[in-house]
C-alpha cells in the first residue's frame, strides 16, 4: 500500500488488460503514475493480478509516439524492418495539421477514385466505448459500407454467433461472480488463472465452499488443482465430448422437461440428432472414458444451479460456433439459465471487447447488435446520423479484409489500436498485404509491427491518459478516467477521430466523450437508464437495468429470451475435423494462447518493466517425453514448422501439454506464433483456427 505522502492525486479507473474489468486506483505524483491498487469494483472487490498491479509503466516507455509521423518519400520498401529507436530512416515528424491532412486526404482520394469500398477500418477493443462507436461511424458514414471490424473476430466471434442465433443476445447471461450462487461450474477451453486471473480467484473460492468444478481442456492448467474433474480431451474434439454428455442427459431423461417446454424450441430434432453420440462411440475420439462422460453428465443435470464458462479454446476453431452451440444446448437441456447461480459466460478477452462489440465495431451489426440488413434499423441510424444512408450489406471481417487487401481490392486502411501484423493468422500473408496498401493510417501509442507499414502514424493515448466508458465481460459499464496527460503531442483517440472525420467531409461536432455517449444512448437499448453522471456516482452499472435506481441485472433471461416467442433454440452440432490434421510431415499439434504476464501482441506488456522482467523471452511448452525424444534439454531451442512458416524458440518442459502437442504464446515478435497458424475460418463466426495447426518440431543445432 502506498503512503498518501507518496502521491499528489488518486484517480479511479479500470485496468486496461483483460475483460474482467478490475477497478483500480492510480496514485499520481508529478504527472506520473507511481503505483496502482485495486479498489472495490463489482468485478474485483479490491483484487488485482500481476498485470493490473505492475503492468502500467509501459505508458512512460521511451518508445511512446509523441509526434505525428509521415513516411519519408525515400524510405525503404514497406516491411517489418523499422527499429523503434531508429525510425528516422523511415519516417519524419510532422505537425498534427499536416499529418491529419495527409492521413484523411489519402483515404478521400481512394474513395474518389475507386469508391468507398477501397477503404476499410480496424478499430480496437483497447479503446473506450465512445471511441469504438466513433470509429465504426467514421467508416460507415464516411465510406458508405460496413467493412469495419476489430479483434473480437479473433477471439469470441463464434461464441457471439452462437449466442445471437440461439439465445438472441451476444453477451453473457450471468456475471462470473454468480458462481458464488452455483453448485457446479464447467470451465472449458479457458485458462482463467493466466488469462482472467481475478475471475479465477472467485472460481477457487467457489471450490473451497464445496462447489463442483469440472475443467475440460486439452491442456492442463492452474484450475486443475481445484477441480473435482479434469477432462483433458483430445484437441478439436469438443463437439464429440459435449454431444456425448448431452446424449447421456437425453437418454437417461435427466433434462428439465418443464424448462424445455416453457422456454425453448427445436428440442425434438435436437434429441434425435444427439442419439448417435453415445459416450461409448465418442470416448476414443475425444480421449475421455465413457464412464467419466456419464458421471459428468449426471452431475451437471443433477445440480440445482450450474454455470458454464468458456474461452478461446472453444471459440478459435473452424467449428467454434458449433462448440458454443453445444454449450448453449447443454445449459438449456437442464434449465441452467436465467436463475441465480446459473448461466452461460464466454470469458471475454480484452478489457473492452464487450463494449466495442456493443458499440457496433463489427461488420454485420450497428450498435447493440442491430442488423444492417434491417430497414427499420437503418432508418433509425439515418435519422440519428443526420441523413446518412447505411449500406444493407454486412461488411467484411478481419481476415476477409486482409485477403482483399492482399488481392489489391482494398487499397487503403485506417487502423486504430490493432496490430494485424502480429495478430492475424498466417501473419506473413497479412504483412505482405499491409505492405501493398496504397495508403495506411495507423493510430497507436507505439510504433507497432503494423505501424511499421504505415504512411501516416497518429500518436494516441494510453488508458490512463483519457476518459471514457468501458464494458467488461460481466456487462458492467464502468468509467475509465484520465490520470495523466498524453506524452508530447499525443492526443486522445476520440479527438483524433473527430479531426479525421471533419477532413473526410463529415459534420462531426463532438467536444467531449460524454456527447458521444449521449448519442449512443439514442440507439442502444442496453444503455437505457445509464447516464455518465450515474456511472460517476455508482462506479458501475450492469446492463440491462430497469430504471435509474436499479444497479442492473447480473442474471438475465429468467422470464424468456429476446428471440421469437421468447424461446431459446437448440441447434444440433455435427462433428467437423480440424482444417488440417497431423500427418507424416507435420506430426504434432500446435496450439497458441496467452501467458499470465503478457498481453496479446505484447506491445504494452513487453514494455512494462516488471512483466518483461518476469517473462523476457519467447518460449514454447513441450512435454518432457517430447523433449527427450528430440534430444533437447529444457531451455534449449526448437524449430516449429507448419505449412505457413517456421519459427525458432526456447523450449520449456511442461507436463500440462500432451506429448503430441506444443503450446506457443503469441506475444513475441521474434517467434511470432501467427507465422504458423492456420487462417481457415469458422463459416459462421469467421474466426480463424488458432487453436489447431499441424506442426513439425525439431531440435535446433546450436553447436
Ligand atoms: Fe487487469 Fe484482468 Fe488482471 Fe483484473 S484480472 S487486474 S482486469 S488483467
Amino acid at each position: 500500500m502506498g503512503d498518501s505522502a507518496d502521491f499528489d492525486e488518486e484517480i479511479k479507473s479500470v485496468c486496461p488488460f483483460c475483460g474482467v474489468g478490475c477497478q483500480v486506483s492510480m496514485k499520481v505524483k508529478d504527472g506520473k503514475i507511481k503505483h496502482v491498487e485495486g479498489i472495490n469494483g463489482p468485478a474485483n472487490e479490491g483484487r488485482l493480478c500481476v498485470k493490473g498491479r505492475f503492468g502500467f509503466d509501459y505508458i512512460n516507455h521511451p518508445h511512446r509516439l509523441t509526434k505525428p509521423l509521415i513516411r519519408r518519400e525515400d524510405a525503404p520498401e514497406k516491411a517489418l524492418n523499422v527499429d523503434p529507436e531508429n525510425w528516422q530512416e523511415f519516417f519524419r515528424e510532422a505537425t498534427w495539421e499536416e499529418a491529419l491532412d495527409k492521413a484523411a486526404h489519402g483515404l478521400v482520394d481512394l474513395r474518389s477514385y475507386y469508391g468507398g469500398s477501397a477503404v476499410a477500418g480496424f478499430g480496437s477493443a483497447k479503446c473506450t466505448n465512445e471511441e469504438a462507436y466513433l470509429f465504426q461511424k467514421f467508416i460507415r458514414q464516411g465510406f458508405g459500407h460496413n467493412n469495419v471490424d476489430h479483434c473480437t473476430r479473433l477471439c469470441h466471434a463464434s461464441s457471439v454467433a452462437a449466442l445471437m442465433e440461439n439465445v438472441g443476445s451476444g453477451a453473457v447471461t450471468a456475471t462470473f461472480n454468480e458462481i458464488e450462487n452455483a453448485d457446479l461450474a464447467i470451465v472449458i477451453g479457458a485458462n482463467p488463472t493466466e488469462n482472467h486471473p481475478v475471475a479465477a480467484t472467485y472460481f477457487k473460492q467457489f471450490t473451497k465452499r464445496g462447489g463442483q468444478l469440472i475443467v475440460m481442456d486439452p491442456r492442463g492448467q492452474g484450475l486443475k488443482r481445484h477441480a473435482t474433474h479434469m477432462l483433458q480431451f483430445r484437441p478439436g474434439t469438443d463437439v464429440a465430448l459435449l454431444n456425448a454428455i448431452m446424449n447421456v442427459i437425453v437418454e437417461e431423461k435427466l433434462y428439465d422437461r418443464n424448462y424445455i417446454e416453457g422456454f425453448t424450441e427445436g428440442f425434438f430434432e435436437f434429441r434425435d440428432h444427439i442419439r448417435a453420440f453415445t459416450p461409448e462411440r465418442m470416448a476414443d475420439l475425444c480421449g475421455i472414458e465413457a464412464e467419466v462422460i456419464r458421471d459428468v453428465a449426471r452431475r451437471f443435470a443433477d445440480a440445482n444451479r450450474a454455470m458454464i464458462f468458456w474461452g478461446m479454446g472453444v471459440s478459435q476453431h473452424i467449428h467454434g460456433t458449433d462448440n458454443a452451440r453445444c454449450l448453449i444446448s447443454l445449459a438449456l437441456l437442464c434449465g441452467h439459465v436465467g436463475r441465480p447461480g446459473t448461466g452461460l459466460h464466454p470469458l471475454r478477452g480484452q478489457n473492452n471487447v464487450q463494449g466495442a462489440s456493443d458499440a457496433g465495431l463489427i461488420p454485420q451489426f450497428l450498435p447493440d447488435y442491430q442488423s444492417v440488413k434491417d430497414p427499420e434499423v437503418r432508418e433509425l441510424f439515418r435519422h440519428i446520423w443526420r441523413g446518412t444512408e447505411i449500406s444493407p450489406e454486412p461488411g467484411l471481417t478481419v481476415v476477409e479484409i486482409m485477403d482483399r487487401v492482399y488481392r489489391g481490392e482494398i487499397k487503403g486502411m485506417y487502423i486504430l489500436g490493432e496490430n494485424p501484423a502480429m495478430s492475424d493468422p498466417d501473419v506473413e500473408h497479412a504483412r505482405k498485404a499491409l505492405g501493398q496498401l496504397d495508403h495506411l493510417v495507423v493510430q497507436d501509442i507505439f510504433l507497432t509491427e503494423t505501424a511499421m507499414f504505415a504512411d501516416v502514424i497518429l500518436p494516441a493515448s494510453a488508458f490512463a491518459e483519457k476518459s471514457g466508458t468501458v464494458t467488461n465481460t460481466n456487462r458492467q459499464v464502468q468509467v475509465a478516467r484520465q490520470a495523466v496527460q498524453p506524452p508530447g503531442d499525443a492526443r486522445e483517440d476520440w479527438a483524433v477521430l473527430v479531426e479525421m472525420a471533419r477532413r473526410v467531409g463529415l459534420d462531426w461536432d463532438y467536444d467531449d466523450p460524454r456527447e458521444v455517449f449521449d448519442e449512443m444512448k439514442m440507439s442502444m437499448r442496453s444503455l437505457h437508464h445509464i447516464t455518465w453522471k450515474r456511472l460517476e456516482a455508482e462506479s458501475a452499472v450492469t446492463y440491462p437495468t430497469t430504471g435509474p435506481d436499479d444497479p442492473g441485472q447480473p442474471v438475465v433471461f429468467g422470464d424468456g429470451f429476446p428471440r421469437r416467442a421468447g424461446r431459446a433454440k437448440f441447434t444440433p452440432a455435427r462433428l467437423t475435423p480440424p482444417a488440417e490434421t497431423p500427418d507424416d510431415a507435420f506430426p504434432m499439434i500446435l496450439t497458441t494462447g496467452r501467458q499470465l504476464e503478457h498481453w496479446h501482441t505484447g506491445s504494452m506488456t513487453r514494455r512494462a518493466t516488471v512483466l518483461d522482467a518476469v517473462e523476457p523471452e519467447a518460449n514454447c511448452s513441450l512435454h518432457p517425453s517430447t523433449l527427450r525424444k528430440l534430444g533437447v534439454a529444457p531451455g534449449g531451442m526448437v524449430r516449429l514448422t507448419t505449412r505457413r512458416g517456421t519459427v525458432e524458440v526456447m523450449a520449456r518442459e511442461d507436463r500440462a501439454v500432451s506429448p503430441d502437442m506444443v503450446f506457443l504464446p503469441f506475444a513475441y515478435v521474434e517467434a511470432a506464433a501467427n507465422i504458423l497458424t492456420n487462417p481457415a475460418l469458422d463459416p459462421f463466426g469467421k474466426i480463424p483456427e488458432f487453436k489447431f495447426s499441424a506442426v513439425r518440431v525439431e531440435a535446433v543445432d546450436t553447436a
